[in-house]
């Protein structure tokens, strides 16, 4: 008998042609995900299952797959030979000291001597005898479950709980995005739901050293690292904006600080996708939910960005909806920590809210808009995360 980890998979995304790609991804997903621990993969027939691990890191390999996309459920199991004592044997181990029980099987050889129900009921009766009175079975509602699955090769698996992985479709099966990646709450989550969808998401974060510190690039640093553990993706870009924030605080009118520096962020953020050939960028904007993300501020910057589109997963959310899905993915503490955004620093105290776009050219014309792009990308940076 040995401890095995069972990952299921959402069937769905595996049917159809694509099957072999959607397969391999999600592969080598799960084996990324669990670098630098020692294991076994072995790969059956509507599942994997994870072999050989020492028993102390079992929460680790389950944190880590808990966050792999693709992955439906989880389950630490036995694996035992298929006859009912040494399935009994691995029963034991999963009895509560008191409660109530029932058994469920599933038989994935049909040639296996018994029934399912026949199983259930044989091991049911095996554990009451042993426990002699302490645990009573209860079909209905009981307190705990034990499963067991008749695999080939005389092998089964026994197993108590189901934990909910992180479901949606491998990374890599759907394309590459840039998230720009500030310090807040939101695009961290933004860039999580992409990935969730098979995204590749790759991070750019706009900084204003030496206006901002290095707490704010550290903790941008952190978000990445925490997106990473999704998305698999171990390098932050970072982009400086000082120039281009000073230029537009000496020449343009102040209220159109915030309008003019978000489309100079969208524009380096299109040039920047294009050079490392992803396909959209993403953002974490949200309607109405402060002064620049009004209608009228969504069109300003959108209308700088030439050819990408521009995926704003947030854009129907509450900020509570938002903050929900931070605390799940485990974004949120590092979220709030205090810092300097880049956009603290010269921020008007009245900037424009509906920004009519003549009036944002008018600004804009006031500045050397090829010269201040072409600096910001020679500064750009490439972070290495781990
Ligand atoms: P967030 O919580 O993601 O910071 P926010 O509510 O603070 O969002 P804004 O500051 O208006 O909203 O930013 C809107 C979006 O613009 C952000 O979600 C992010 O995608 C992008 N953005 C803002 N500041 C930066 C930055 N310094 N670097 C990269 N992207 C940024
Ligand atoms: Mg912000």
């Amino acid at each position: 008998m040995k401890r095995v980890i069972i990952i299921r998979y959402a069937e769905l995304f595996l049917k159809g042609k694509n099957r072999g790609f959607f397969e391999g991804k999600f592969e080598s997903n799960l084996q990324k995900s669990l670098k630098g621990i020692s294991y076994k993969f072995v790969k059956q027939s509507g599942r994997y299952l994870i072999e050989d691990f020492a028993e102390e890191e079992t929460e680790e390999v389950l944190d880590r797959l808990k966050k792999v996309f693709g992955v439906h459920t989880i389950s630490v199991a036995y694996e035992t030979d298929s006859d009912l004592d040494s399935i009994f044997e691995a029963a034991k181990l999963l009895l509560k000291p008191s409660g109530t029980f029932k058994v469920e099987s599933h038989r994935g050889n049909k040639k296996y001597p018994m029934t399912s129900v026949e199983i259930s009921r044989e091991l049911g009766g095996m554990i009451l005898d042993y426990t002699k009175g302490k645990l009573s079975v209860d079909v209905h509602n009981p307190s705990f479950t034990v499963r067991v699955d008749i695999r080939d090769f005389g092998r089964a698996l026994v197993f108590g709980d189901f934990i909910e992985g992180a479901n949606g479709m491998p990374v890599g099966t759907a394309g590459k995005g840039l998230l720009l990646l500030s310090g807040g709450i939101d695009s961290p989550v933004a860039g999580h739901m992409m990935a969730k969808r098979g995204m590749v998401v790759e991070c750019l974060h706009f900084h204003s050293y030496p206006y901002t510190n290095m707490q704010a690039k550290e903790k941008v640093v952190e978000l990445a690292n925490i997106l990473s553990q999704y998305t698999g993706v171990k390098r932050l870009y970072s982009i400086k904006v000082t120039d281009v924030q000073e230029a537009i605080h000496e020449h343009c009118k102040s209220p159109y600080m915030i309008t003019l520096l978000r489309r100079f962020m969208y524009r380096l953020a299109e040039r920047h996708a294009k050079k490392i050939g992803a396909q959209c960028l993403i953002t974490g904007e949200s309607l109405g939910q402060v002064a620049s993300q009004t209608i009228e501020g969504v069109t300003s910057s959108n209308s700088v960005v030439e050819t990408l589109p521009v995926l704003r997963p947030l854009i129907g959310f509450d900020k509570n909806e938002i903050i929900d899905r931070s605390v799940k993915i485990g974004s949120y503490d590092t979220s709030i920590l205090p810092y300097e955004d880049c956009c603290t620093v010269f921020l008007p105290d009245f900037p424009v809210t509906r920004p009519k776009i003549e009036d944002v050219l008018k600004e804009e014309s006031k500045l050397d808009m090829e010269g201040l792009l072409a600096t910001a990308m020679d500064s750009l940076e490439v972070i290495d995360i781990e």
